[in-house]
């Protein structure tokens, strides 16, 4: 057993200065060129333990932190779609990350998004303070760890900054996180370390280092493990095209050695393939890269933790994020463990739901996960472009649930025939390349139709009214009664069923008339002529009598439980009246039993 370094991801809001922080730590780790300097990979960098060592000196120490690691390996492309997009099974590729936040700025969008992600795959993370030499009257003490020119800041600079560091508190708190500032944590396991910090000017860099390092060492232990006679296990990160190479791929190893030669499995959109690798390449380093104007020189062999360009037939149709596993004997298990993989990812799907496709594995297990916090059932989640078959698909769900007529595409594109038939049948389609956006956009739509959909389901329920007979407009005896009233509460609907203030049923308000005009509905305050369908007057009804809307007790406990805020204060009394009359009768009319 020997133990890799464990893989770092930076996220963050835009702008937060991520890629800043990573160009920092490269530039500071070249700069200790006698300790090791970095060692560059395709799509990441690695600062070799003794660069570490270098840079963070006595910090190591204080906090006890033993040097077992290689070193830590850094992915290239920072924010949240790589790290989804590199995953491995049941994860991030990503052993660790660091949660970037302007500290002038504290949470964004993204910033929250980011996290979010991070507790889905329970990712441990540091969170990286940035941009401390923009609070007002910060001094610059350039690469100087933070315990050290913290001190040296004016005291109302080191209010400000504590100011800001507890906000951050706050608002990780608020997501259900405990945190400190590193100095102060008592409890590694629990508390997440905040580590104030300039990517600029190289401040609290070699805290932030340590800091990584110590939360390797908490978390990593068996996950950083491997065999490294082992066939490589991977992760697809890129396939693209190569002047005099043809097609390669870019994969980050976590697990094992890959050899030139080397038969490998990798995954497509419908197949699982075979190939042979004919080169294995890493960057060359710079000062040869200009002598022979060649960007990559060729290796026998590599261990994890690795990122590394492979050349070999056919494999243009890889999926970016998929899988890739060395084979030595056994392709049928490695076949069938991969075809499990991608169909774990899949699995979610349930026989009612939306469809959802996405350009890689990873931002499809990403999507799943978040539609699946927010209860959204799915029916088909595949990868790759929208094709006409998958707007059929939405067209079927839509006849089991409106809100399931949805499809929703990331980072993938909509074929033409796909858009037609969208257009054609009002399939609704959330299509962007910003997870968080398409979630909040789906949310959004939701939301409406929902709120559309109680507004007809509220129409339904009757609600409470109370009319009374005009005295001397009695304008027909019977079959049906017809009179002049006044509407005195609520609003009186034709078909509603009515009563008198003695609980006996009249039957239903069979039409209303408004100077000669028919009315399907009269307003508190409103006069006009009724046909009352059971009446009789003279004998179950008189002039000047007040009637009721006879509310059947379903309604009467969906207006109680569902509908109170909605009801006016008239309509609110009335009901209470019709409660009293009913109770009369029946004792436990409209009482929960
Ligand atoms: P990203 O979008 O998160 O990758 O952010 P960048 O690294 O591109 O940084 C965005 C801007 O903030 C750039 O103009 C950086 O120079 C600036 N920036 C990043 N970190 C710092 C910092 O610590 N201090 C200051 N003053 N500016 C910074």
């Amino acid at each position: 057993m020997k133990i890799r370094s464990p893989i770092v991801s930076v996220l963050g809001h835009v702008d937060h200065g991520k890629t800043t922080l990573l160009d920092h730590i490269r530039g500071t780790a070249i700069a200790t060129k006698e300790a090791g300097g970095i060692t560059q990979h395709i799509g990441a960098t690695e600062i070799p333990i003794e660069t570490i060592k270098e840079i963070c000196g006595k910090f190591l120490e204080r906090f006890s932190i033993k040097e077992k690691l290689p070193g830590l390996f850094f992915i290239d492309t920072p924010g949240h779609e790589a790290f989804t997009t590199l995953r491995r099974r049941g994860g991030a590729l990503a052993d660790l990350a660091i949660l970037i936040v302007d500290i002038n700025e504290g949470f964004k969008p993204q910033t929250y998004e980011a996290l979010n992600i991070l507790k889905m795959y329970k990712t441990p993370f540091i969170v990286a303070a940035n941009k401390i030499d923009k609070i007002p009257g910060w001094q610059v003490h350039e690469d100087m760890p933070f315990m050290d020119t913290f001190p040296l800041q004016a005291a109302n600079v080191q209010e400000k900054l504590e100011t800001r560091v507890y906000e951050l508190v706050g608002s990780l708190h608020e997501e259900g996180f405990a945190s400190e500032r590193f100095d102060r944590i008592t409890d590694f396991t629990s508390q997440v370390s905040i580590i104030p910090i300039s990517a600029k000017t190289g401040e609290g860099i070699p805290e932030l280092l340590t800091m990584l390092m110590g939360l390797a060492q908490q978390y990593l232990k068996k996950q950083l493990e491997i065999e490294p006679n082992a066939p490589a296990k991977g992760t697809v990160l890129e396939v693209k095209e190569e002047k005099g190479l043809g097609t390669t791929l870019d994969a980050v190893i976590y697990d094992g050695i890959i050899r030139e030669n080397d038969q490998i499995a990798l995954v497509t959109v419908d197949d699982i393939i075979i190939t042979r690798i004919r080169s294995l390449l890493k960057p060359r380093p710079l000062e040869e890269m200009r002598e022979t104007r060649r960007r990559f020189q060729k290796v026998d062999e590599v261990v994890a933790a690795a990122g590394i360009k492979i050349v070999a037939p056919n494999i243009d149709d890889v999926i970016p994020g998929s899988p890739l596993r060395v084979i030595r004997d056994d392709i049928k298990s490695i076949k069938d463990e991969l075809q499990k993989e991608i169909e774990d990812v899949k699995i979610a799907t349930k026989d009612e739901g939306i469809i959802v496709k996405a350009d890689t594995l990873g931002s499809l297990e990403a999507m799943i996960k978040l539609l699946e916090d927010i209860k959204v059932p799915i029916k088909i989640a595949d990868i790759g472009d929208v094709s006409r078959k998958d707007v059929v698909n939405a067209q079927i769900a839509k006849q089991e649930n409106e809100l399931y007529g949805v499809i929703i595409a990331f980072n993938v594109k909509v074929l033409p025939s796909a858009m037609e038939e969208i257009k054609a049948s009002k399939i609704k389609l959330f299509q962007g390349n910003v997870i968080y956006k398409l979630m909040e956009e789906y949310e959004d739509w939701m939301e409406e139709i929902k709120e559309k959909r109680k507004k007809k389901w509220m129409e339904t329920i009757i609600r409470p009214a109370k009319i009374r007979i005009i005295p001397k407009l009695v304008f027909r005896q019977s079959k049906p009664a017809i009179a002049g009233i006044e509407v005195l509460a609520g609003t009186i609907k034709q078909g509603y069923p009515l009563m008198t203030s003695e609980g006996k049923s009249l039957g239903r308000v069979a039409s209303m008339q408004d100077k000669g005009e028919s009315r399907k509905s009269a307003k508190v305050g409103q006069k006009l002529a009724m046909a009352i369908s059971d009446a009789i007057f003279g004998r179950n009804v008189h002039e000047g009598d007040i009637l009721y809307v006879d509310i059947p007790e379903k309604h009467y406990r969906i207006l109680i439980d569902k509908l109170k805020n909605d009801l006016t204060e008239d309509e609110y009394d009335t009901l209470q009246e019709i409660a009293e009359i009913k109770r009369k009768m029946d004792p436990t009319w409209g009482i929960q039993k």
